[in-house]
């Protein structure tokens, strides 16, 4: 067998520890791949194949890129999906006697990256690690890019990890193999690659010594082993310290409202449904916070709508407050606007890698605090005032900063040109040195054409020679001998020292090595001072993340003519005159029309709703979600007055065309939803479901709609708004005391129906389908059959409603048990045999009939 070379044999030590992993590998100023990771990358990033003798049979592939740009190719791969690992020259090549040593400084995985594409300013970049320790499931997630780091848990249930990881659309996931392989088989739809990771290693003492014994002891002992989990994770990957993970922030799943990812989706809470862009979504709509922080915090209270009244009326309180307060909004905004992204700075200065920008970034920012605090100081809002006393200036920050960098410093530190004048003595002497050389040679040129009559000498400098003197070739024969001493002999001149010229710039060149060192190592100490400082800077970038939102909501609600919810504990929602805040926004040249909401105890709970494809449902339903959803993070909320229960949970089924993942069937898409839905609702949940029953055979459909209302009114007792097609299903409203019908009100004037998107009760007349078929021009013949059948339809289905109603006494806890599809089966030979089923049972006949 052929034997590598030394160096060979070293990258494949070291590729051992990196195997899913492209190992990028410093050889001079390259990083170079080799084998399979060459022939990979080289397609990935679309750069040259070579190869390298490398004492095999054969060359080995090899490409490279040079290490000065590796960062944009390092960030192509991470976009991809693929993990970089960095190995570094651990030893100086020019002092090494024999091969240096290397190793792996850094692994950069799509949840570790710093920088890039996937580092957006107003979304997170998350790293989620998931366990499952007795019983209980957990996760935490963790951003570097910003120092944020929840955990939290909950008794096993894939659901609610699903819910949860759809929350922060992770980059990476990692943890049990077990736990990875049922989040794949949830089917999430990602809007970007996600990369997992099976990783179990745990690092307790890592986790103790970082964020201290008193934040491990509060820790649940699942919550404590998830956390070191992912901690071991991040110090194998980073290998360097995380300064910017200084807390460990734990949360309740019952302190919010669960949103599962679908309704998420279909409410087009962050992005919408069609194109996943933020444009369109609430959080499009709500977003006028003036910093990254803030529109990041934004997204946050969107995704975790609060549970409890206390800290949403503080919320509230602040958003009211500056609702009525045109000038104070305004000021708050100006001074926000100049203020960086703190926490992105924070985690840089963390990391190292921030520069003298980042640092007046950091400044500029702080010089905003003091007024920003006095606005909210003086204002009359309680929580504002809360906020300003909580706000610390860091003014001790801002003045080390003020005096140490100067006010436009080059992106590199250890090129120099960072430090200010004054700042430090020796600085200033070095400078001094070098600047009283640059004048002494700047006025030789003046003194030596004095002396030698030559007019055209000229003093120069070049990187091999160093400083000079030239005297063009016409003109050596006025230079006295001896002057000078010859260096160099160009085509047309003679470049000449002398011995004090070379002295003087013997003191210039070192004072600049050594202020180049000096200003690095200054930058450095103070870059270590902040480092210090880390909580302080953190707590206050949550303060003025806080304040921006706040803002936000209060100037998107006075703008929009939003008004204060009363939010309840009790059951009924009443809105009067609500609107669906993202619609009205986006239309143009019409109005939108306002339409009331009532789902009390007292009248109805449930509104069956009906009318025209067109006619406004959905968008009704779904502004009733998110009013509420609104009035839970604090926001005011599209409507004349709105009286809001504490929701704890919203379901919705919505049929959309791109429900078709992974192979399964609208309908099957649906039924699942539905089996979510009867296993979590509760009294306080609100459940949304459009266009129920479709994507099976008609009176299928109708039966399982029917079968389903019935259980949300007699088995689960919460609010709901349902459309559907069936216009047959008004009849519910005599059997279910808690039914509506309603519809959405069209008129029709000849040939044309105007929809009204009015709300009205009753059910919608129901020949809408065969009236548009009409106005697309069918035949006459076609559409007085359709009329013809209709008729017999709906006399059939009124004598199965009859049916149904008289067998519905049975106990609603069996029908949930028949959406299980072993006791479906049961119950299709229990009705063989020839027992009366009720509406279940009839239409899982109706194949063999028809
Ligand atoms: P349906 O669910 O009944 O098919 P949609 O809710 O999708 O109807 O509404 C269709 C269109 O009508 C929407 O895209 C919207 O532009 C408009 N619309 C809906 N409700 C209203 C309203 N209350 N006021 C004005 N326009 C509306």
């Amino acid at each position: 067998m052929a034997k590598y070379t030394p160096m060979i044999e070293q990258y494949l030590e070291i590729k051992q520890q990196a195997q899913d992993a492209f190992l990028f590998f410093r050889l001079g100023d390259f990083y170079e791949m080799f084998f399979e990771d060459a022939l990979k990358a080289s397609r990935e990033l679309e750069i040259t194949l070579t190869g390298r003798e490398g004492g095999g049979d054969e060359k080995i592939p090899m490409c490279g890129v040079p290490y000065h740009s590796a960062e944009s190719y390092i960030q192509r791969l991470i976009e991809k999906g693929y993990k970089v690992a960095i190995c570094e020259q651990l030893e100086d090549p020019a002092v090494t006697k024999g091969m240096v040593k290397r190793g792996i400084v850094r692994v950069v995985t799509p949840g570790t990256i710093m920088e890039g594409k996937n580092v957006a300013d107003k979304s997170n970049n998350y790293l989620v690690c998931v366990t499952e320790t007795d019983r209980m499931m957990s996760l935490a997630a963790c951003d570097l890019t910003t120092g944020e780091l929840y955990v939290t848990s909950m008794p096993a249930s894939v659901e609610w990890l699903r819910d949860e990881i759809g929350i922060y659309e992770p980059a990476e996931v990692i943890g049990d193999p077990k736990m990875l392989d049922l989040i794949k088989a949830e089917q999430l739809q990602w809007s970007r690659p996600v990369v997992y990771t099976s990783w179990e290693k745990r690092e307790e003492q890592t986790v103790r010594a970082q964020f201290g014994e008193s934040a491990w002891a509060r820790l649940d002992p699942e919550r404590q082993a998830c956390v070191a989990v992912l901690i071991s994770y991040l110090s194998e990957t980073q290998r360097r310290s995380l300064g910017q993970l200084t807390q460990i922030s734990p949360y309740e799943p019952g302190h919010y409202m669960i949103l599962d990812p679908f309704t998420r989706r279909n409410l087009e809470l962050v992005e919408t449904v069609r194109d996943r862009s933020k444009k369109g979504s609430l959080l499009w709509l709500l977003d006028r916070t003036e910093t990254s922080m803030g529109a990041r915090l934004l997204r946050r209270w969107i995704d975790k709508p609060l549970l409890h009244r206390g800290p949403i009326e503080e919320r509230l309180e602040a958003v009211e407050h500056l609702y009525n307060q045109f000038i104070l909004r305004e000021d708050l905004r100006a001074a926000l606007k100049d203020i960086y992204d703190l926490e992105r700075l924070v985690a840089r200065i963390a990391f190292g890698n921030a520069n003298g920008r980042d640092l007046n970034a950091l400044k500029l920012s702080l010089a905003q605090i003091p007024s920003l605090k006095e606005l909210c100081a003086s204002s009359a809002s309680s929580t504002l005032r809360k906020l300003a006393a909580e706000m610390d200036e860091c003014r001790d920050l801002y003045e080390a900063i003020d005096a140490a960098i100067v006010d436009d410093p080059p992106v590199s530190v250890r090129d120099g040109g960072l430090i200010k004048p004054g700042y430090h003595d020796h600085l200033d002497e070095l400078r001094e040195a070098s600047v009283n050389g640059k004048r002494w040679i700047a006025e030789l040129e003046a003194k030596e054409r004095e002396a030698t009559g030559i007019r055209s000498l000229k003093v120069g400098f070049n990187k091999v020679f160093g400083y000079y003197i030239e005297v063009t070739k016409s003109n050596l024969g006025t230079l006295p001998e001896g002057r000078y001493e010859r260096k160099q002999t160009l085509a047309n001149a003679e470049r000449f020292v002398t011995p004090e010229l070379k002295e003087k710039e013997g003191l210039i060149l070192e004072a600049q090595d050594k202020m180049v060192d000096l200003e690095y190592s200054l930058f450095s100490g103070l870059r270590d001072r902040l480092s210090a400082e880390i909580p302080r800077l953190q707590a206050l970038a949550e303060k003025v993340a806080v304040t921006d939102v706040y803002q936000s909501l209060a100037a998107v609600s006075a703008e929009q003519g939003f008004v204060k919810p009363k939010l309840t504990e009790g059951y009924d929602l009443v809105v009067e005159n609500g609107r669906h805040p993202v619609v009205e926004a986006v239309m143009k040249d019409a109005s939108f029309i306002a339409n009331g909401t009532r789902l009390t105890r007292e009248e109805a709970a449930i509104l069956l709703i009906t009318g025209p494809n067109m006619a406004g449902k959905s968008t009704y339903m779904r502004q009733v979600a998110l009013i509420s959803i609104m009035a839970q993070i604090g926001c005011f909320v599209p409507a004349k007055a709105a009286e809001i229960p504490l929701v704890d949970r919203i379901f919705t089924r919505i049929g959309a065309a791109d429900d078709l993942i992974g192979g399964q069937s609208t309908f099957m898409v649906e039924m699942a939803d539905i089996q979510v839905m009867t296993e979590k609702a509760t009294p306080r949940s609100l459940i949304i479901i459009d266009e129920l029953g479709r994507g099976t055979s008609t009176s299928e459909g109708m039966a399982i709609a029917q079968a389903v209302i019935e259980y949300v009114h007699d088995t689960i007792g919460c609010k709901a708004l349902v459309s559907t097609h069936f216009h047959e299903l008004a009849h519910l409203e005599d059997s279910l005391q808690s039914l509506r019908n309603y519809s959405m009100a069209v008129q029709e004037s000849g040939d044309k129906v105007h929809f009204l998107r009015k709300l009205i009760a009753g059910p919608a007349g129901s020949s809408y389908g065969i009236y548009c078929a009409r106005l697309a021009g069918l035949p006459s013949s076609i559409i007085g059959r359709a009329y013809t059948l209709l008729q017999g339809l709906e006399e059939s289905a009124a004598q199965t409603a009859a049916a149904a109603e008289a067998t519905k006494a049975e106990p609603p806890v069996q029908l949930r048990e028949r959406a299980d599809a072993g006791e479906w089966e049961r119950s299709l030979t229990d009705t063989e045999a020839g027992h009366a089923e009720p509406a279940v049972g009839a239409p899982v006949q109706e194949p063999a009939s028809g």
